[in-house]
């Protein structure tokens, strides 16, 4: 297939056409290693507010099974990083053997890419691949659709090969020793495919089993979904660029995707993508739709999960 916008792109930014918007996130991707600009010292930082210990490879190295690639959102956003807390009390009631890089983690650059900027993701594939070369781990897990597309199909282009999952898919087969809460109102959920988990790379059961499992969802679908899934306009940096597509459009692609979720009937809005969360939580309310609820998968499982003492699950292990 050819990639017409993502070529097109990238011979826009090589002559310099590149919104302001969209050279800051470059800028910032070059200095700090991640699209926010954060100190890479802060990377660790969500790991607080977990209540349960997570484990830090630069600090602690040896053997893991799972290199747990945190990726920007989830590393620093506030709804991002609730996701990742969610995360590691989900895989330690699992009993998963899992570590993070902290300070030493790089954003993968698949978006970057998309945006046009092949020389900034080409850098970081060169750094990325460095420091994984210092870690013994067995696969990586990421919960970002688009880290997932480039570890999966644009790194072994460059010598990188690593088995790879999305964390819908490390947590699929587990989920029924997940010791789950007998008291949880039916709800009705719909969920919104990403299109780098889907469409992109053809995972489209193992996020529904994860909600299926939940007591009391009623998973109900919107009319487009799985392989006529809507991309949320998240895609080729335009998750950067929402404010400047929103002064040219009269309606954002997250805003019609909430609308269509809104008209299934479903109380909540389930995603699996850390882009995802914020960008319809904001179109919910653009779009009057404020009695949406959107969650990440992660999040819904944290929730229905019988807690322990420690803050992790039950005897899940
Ligand atoms: S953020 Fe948007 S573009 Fe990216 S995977 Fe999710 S739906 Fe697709």
């Amino acid at each position: 297939m050819v990639r017409v916008m993502p070529a097109a792109r990238e011979q826009a930014v090589g002559q310099g056409a590149v919104p302001r918007e969209l050279q800051d996130v470059f800028e910032k991707t070059f200095r700090y290693g991640n699209c926010l600009g954060e100190n890479p010292r802060r990377r660790a930082l969500w790991t607080r507010g977990a209540g349960v210990p997570v484990r830090v490879l630069p600090q602690d190295p040896g053997p893991v099974d799972v290199l747990f690639y945190v990726e920007d959102y989830w590393s620093y956003h506030p709804r991002g990083q609730q996701a990742a807390q969610a995360f590691a009390r989900v895989a330690t009631a699992l009993g998963v053997d899992f570590a993070i890089l902290g300070p030493e983690e790089r954003t993968v650059g698949d978006s970057q890419r998309l945006a046009g900027e092949r020389g900034l993701f080409e850098a970081l594939a060169e750094q990325v691949m460095a420091t994984l070369a210092k870690y013994q781990f067995a696969r990586i897990v990421t919960p970002d659709p688009h880290a997932f597309n480039a570890l999966l199909k644009e790194y072994p282009k460059r010598g990188g090969h690593y088995e790879v999952l999305h964390y819908t898919q490390l947590l699929a087969p587990l989920v029924d020793r997940l010791p789950m809460r007998s008291d949880l109102p039916p709800r009705r959920v719909t969920f919104h495919d990403p299109c780098y988990l889907g469409r992109h790379n053809g995972e489209y059961d193992a996020p529904r089993s994860l909600l299926r499992a939940i007591p009391g969802v009623e998973l109900v679908e919107m009319a487009r979904c799985r392989e006529n899934g809507y991309c949320c306009g998240g895609g080729g940096g335009g998750m950067w660029l929402d404010g400047l597509s929103g002064s040219h459009t009269r309606e954002r692609l997250s805003e019609r995707r909430v609308r269509e979720a809104a008209a299934t009937g479903a109380e909540v809005l389930a995603v699996c993508c850390p882009y995802e969360v914020s960008r319809f939580e904001d179109a919910a309310k653009s779009t009057g739709n404020e009695q949406l609820v959107v969650r990440d998968i992660v999040e819904l499982l944290d929730e229905a999960m019988v807690k322990s003492a420690d803050g992790g699950g039950g005897d899940g292990a």
